[in-house]
């Protein structure tokens, strides 16, 4: 049984349609992260399970059992779900102890104590029992607000964008700890993020929502290696977008054909090719232009890769301005004719949506 199931959720703020009846479900022990633009309706979804905001349309059910819908509509208290928000929202005048004692009061005051000691020392902040909110870092607040939402054991723990406070280098290692805290813990967890690659390294399961909608969701790999439209292939880097057609199932591209599956005949289709799908080498003595060869017009280290800009003939006198990354270090120089080669499992291919 699912641990968090939302069904045809639907809600709007006057005209405004923040969810679009939407079904999702979050299975025990699961991490699923909600991913989308800003606006798209992430928040409302996550208050929406937590009780925060009152459902309009749907169901809700924690573990089976209906919190919202069917006339019932359960306050956030009575969910057991942790609730850890961007802001971290401790309570400034209580220690770190309190701050995490406080959902616990249907406990004995010893099996109190020991909770709280043990989520703190969970969390790495058994050391800091006594400060205050105001004298920990971001980092450490971030931590507690993660304990005071885990120390009632709740089955499900709601996240909304709780590492985007934080300084870079800080939200890396923070988000790496609250991962293997969260998948200690049992709890199944529902995070909205608005950054890819934050919900790739945390995520068991992607759900992209746009514009109230729910696009696609699935495992990281399905998202970015089977994406179901251009939105979702875009939303997780840089691609590079050419036109076409279909002609006999096929997209002609520069780099050779693409398979255009379930396409109708004869109709405008674009095609996205991820950075990393183009891969160079020297090319053999002969002239440009020629099917397979681009120019390079700029190479860019980039730490853990190089970015190539490419120049590749499309047609009689028409050039396109592609992306190559590579990995580790390859920066070949301006002019330089190279042979590409399409990894066909970083392209993709779509209808032109009507405008
Ligand atoms: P962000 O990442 O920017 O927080 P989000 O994806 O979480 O965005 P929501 O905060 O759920 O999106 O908002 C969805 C839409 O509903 C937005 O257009 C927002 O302006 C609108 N909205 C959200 N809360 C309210 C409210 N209380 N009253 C009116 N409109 C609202």
């Amino acid at each position: 049984m699912s641990a968090l199931t939302l069904e045809r959720v639907s809600h709007a703020y006057g005209e405004i349609v923040a969810a679009d009846d939407l079904d999702l479900s979050v299975e025990p022990e699961e991490l699923v992260c909600l991913l989308g633009p800003s606006g798209c309706g992430k928040t409302t979804v996550l208050r929406i399970a937590a009780g925060l905001e009152p459902l309009q349309q749907g169901r809700v059910l924690l573990d089976g059992k209906v919190v919202a819908g069917d006339g019932i509509d359960l306050p956030p208290e009575a969910r057991n779900v942790g609730l850890v928000f961007q802001d971290f929202a401790l309570f400034p005048h209580l220690s770190v102890r309190d701050n995490v004692a406080f959902g616990l009061t249907r406990l004995s005051a010893e099996a109190r104590r020991n909770r709280v000691s043990a989520t703190l020392a969970q969390v790495g902040m058994a050391d800091h029992a006594g400060s205050y909110p105001h004298r920990l870092s971001g980092g450490e607040q971030q931590r507690v607000a993660l304990a005071r939402a885990l120390a009632p054991q709740p089955k499900v723990m709601l996240l909304d964008e709780p590492f985007s406070g934080l300084d870079v280098q800080l939200r890396h290692q923070i988000r790496d700890e609250t991962l293997h805290v969260l998948k200690r813990s049992g709890a199944a967890t529902l995070m909205v993020t608005h950054d890819p690659e934050e919900a790739m390294f945390m995520a068991d399961r992607v759900a992209v929502m746009r514009a109230g909608r729910l696009i696609q969701v699935g495992a990281p790999t399905d998202l970015y290696f089977a994406p179901r439209d251009a939105f979702v292939a875009g939303f997780f880097g840089d691609v590079n977008r050419l036109d076409g057609t279909v002609k006999d199932g096929r997209v002609a591209t520069p780099f050779g054909p693409l398979v255009a599956r379930n396409l109708d005949e004869g109709i405008p289709v674009e095609v996205l090719i991820r950075p990393e799908g183009l891969h160079l080498r020297p090319a053999e003595e002969g002239d440009m232009p020629r099917p397979g060869l681009a120019r390079v017009m700029a190479s860019r280290m980039l730490g853990r890769s190089s970015l190539v800009h490419l120049s590749v003939a499309s047609g009689p006198d028409r050039e396109l301005h592609l992306h190559a990354r590579i990995p580790g270090r390859f920066l070949p120089e301006e002019n330089q004719v190279l042979e590409v080669e399409l990894d066909r499992s970083q392209a993709f291919v779509f209808p032109v949506k009507p405008v």
